[in-house]
């Protein structure tokens, strides 16, 4: 039987933990009991550096229930991201498949045996896939829309609406784990593991209690970070953006040279005219030409694995 670890980044979570716990160890007893878990399946309470009583209270917790809630406690706020990160490598060794949710509970917890059961179906990645937006404020709606969108844009590979809530099989938090980058953005990450994935539905809720930790200047920054760490087509599109110019130029200087011959200019309009045009363009193309080595040395510098073997089929006898 599989052994289940749930992570849950928290960070100031004081008043939700507690509510958390119980939900999620709910859902373990439940699975549990229809056989689809085993019994010493856990949920992994990660404390993101909280100015507030969240630790104190995963203790709390970990004493009550010693079998089913664990702790980890990170020396200081590292932010979702890595420590989610850090929660999913540290059960990975304790556990044979992980599921991470936030701890707000914004993610419907009942579809998590659906996730299992399409993990015993065989897939290493389940996605959660929210259905409809239509609990969060209209902002939040369409700014993170416009987030999927923009990325799809930028040629960064992400399932949309999806978020955090996801199914990961041992073996693929351990591929996972060979990206060495420290630019994390795992939406983008997850997909390139490759695997067998497949998708739950569900409809997100409002937050139970405690406010959103991802206000806009948070949201830009994740997204941001998502295109820059996943994609060199902003360079790209500088390189374009000279070769237009360049272009440009070659039009601007048939034009001028029309106007200097059919006299109608005043002395030095032409020369100045060109070169304006021409050292921008030049200019430009230098600049995008120069970013693609620097496009290169960023994706040499991720060291990620060149490939993942999902199974080898050979000659079983020495
Ligand atoms: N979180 C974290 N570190 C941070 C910010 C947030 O671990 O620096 C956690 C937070 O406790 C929650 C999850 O990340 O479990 C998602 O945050 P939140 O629900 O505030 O984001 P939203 O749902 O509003 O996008
Ligand atoms: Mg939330």
């Amino acid at each position: 039987m599989d052994r289940l670890a749930i992570v849950v980044p928290c960070y100031n979570e004081e008043e939700m933990l507690k509510i958390s716990s119980e939900a999620l160890r709910g859902v373990l007893n439940d699975l549990v009991s229809k056989g689809k878990i085993s019994a010493d399946s856990f949920v992994m309470f990660v404390n993101d550096g909280s100015k507030d009583r969240t630790w104190e209270l995963i203790e709390e917790e970990h004493k009550a229930h010693p079998v089913q809630v664990f702790g980890v406690n990170l020396a200081g706020n590292v932010g979702h991201q890595f420590a989610l990160t850090a929660g999913l490598i540290t059960a990975k060794d304790l556990s044979d498949v992980t599921v991470s949710i936030d701890a707000d509970l914004q993610d419907d917890i009942t579809v998590i045996e659906e996730m299992i059961d399409k993990f015993h179906a065989g897939n290493d990645i389940v996605y959660g896939v929210r259905k409809e937006r239509k609990t969060d404020t209209f902002f939040k709606r369409t700014t993170a829309q416009g987030f999927y969108k923009v990325m799809e844009l930028m040629g960064v590979k992400t399932v949309y609406n999806h978020a955090d809530f996801r199914l990961m099989s041992k073996r693929a938090v351990e591929q996972f784990s060979q990206y060495k980058e420290t630019n994390l953005f795992l939406r983008g990450m997850v997909p390139l593991i490759g695997y067998k994935t497949d998708c739950v539905y569900y409809d997100r809720k409002e937050r139970v209690a405690g406010e959103s930790k991802y206000p806009l200047k948070k949201m830009l920054a994740l997204a941001f970070n998502g295109i820059s760490s996943f994609s060199v087509k902003p360079i790209t599109m500088i390189l374009g953006l000279g070769v237009a110019i360049v272009c440009i130029c070659i039009l601007a200087a048939i034009y001028a040279l029309i106007s200097y011959f059919t006299g109608s200019v005043v002395p030095g309009w032409t020369s100045l005219m060109l070169s304006i045009w021409f050292l921008g363009g030049v200019q430009l193309l230098a600049i995008g030409l120069v970013g693609q080595y620097i496009g290169k040395i960023y994706i040499e510098v991720k060291q990620r694995p060149r490939y993942n073997i999902e199974k080898v089929l050979a000659d079983e006898q020495e």
